[in-house]
């Protein structure tokens, strides 16, 4: 089996776990154990991404340096994503994400996001809460778990909208909040399984009673089948 980019600076401990390696040690920002599988897709779309131009480097679509390192996380062309719709809305604190990632977070913000704050509150979104994007990590922190779609840098959570007035709509207090925080909230998850590929807030469990995590990750044996949660 052939490690994506693994580059042995540093100790990895690596176990053969019925085709999968199991490493302990990620750079020097997570010492969660996790296992992932070398996935040639990743690659594959990340260049066509690139390919296309599907993202236009601005003012806040700033390229970055590969991250990861001696790992299998990372991404080798990741963008800084700190706002949305040419500066229209920002995204606090930058996101880093892989090339795909970043026209499904426009679209949703733009087709999504958008619409449903000028239906139910009659003003536009002036800012998201990214409560994480890439992350060298485990599933949901669980040592021994699968590599999360944060390690590859594709997946965003997000934990709250501020409006234009200054208000602030966040997961954690209206997804049973008032009526219009739950319309909205979950027009906008709904909304984002058009998106993504996985969508989970807080009905999926109580991790996600904060966020909504976004990710482009294949799921099922044609890699099509998506998660709504
Ligand atoms: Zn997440």
């Amino acid at each position: 089996m052939v490690l994506r980019r693994v580059r042995v600076l540093l100790p990895l401990s690596i176990l053969m776990v019925s085709g999968f390696m199991l490493l302990s040690g990620c750079g020097s920002s997570s010492n969660v154990d996790f296992v992932a599988k070398y996935e040639p897709w990743r690659k594959t779309e990340e260049n066509a991404c690139i390919a296309s131009g599907a993202v236009h480097r601005t003012n806040f679509i700033r390229a970055r340096s590969a991250l990861g390192g001696p790992s299998v996380c990372g991404t080798e062309n990741p963008y800084e994503m700190s706002a949305a719709l040419g500066g229209r809305i920002s995204m606090k604190p930058p996101a880093l994400l892989r090339c795909p990632m970043i026209p499904q977070v426009e679209r949703w913000l733009a087709d999504v996001v958008e619409p449903a704050a000028r239906q139910y509150y009659g003003q536009r979104v002036a800012e998201v809460t990214v409560a994480a994007s890439y992350g060298c990590r485990a599933m949901n922190h669980v040592s021994g778990a699968r590599l999360s779609e944060h390690g590859y840098a594709n997946a965003l959570d997000i934990s709250r909208f501020t409006l234009e007035s200054g208000e602030v709509i966040t997961v954690k207090g209206g997804w049973y909040g008032t009526e219009r925080e739950r319309v909205f909230l979950r027009t906008v998850h709904n909304g984002a399984c058009e998106n993504f590929t996985t969508v989970l807030g807080p009905n999926y469990d109580a991790n996600h009673r904060d966020h909504f995590h976004m990710d482009l990750a294949r799921h099922g044996r044609d890699g099509l089948m998506r998660i709504c949660k």
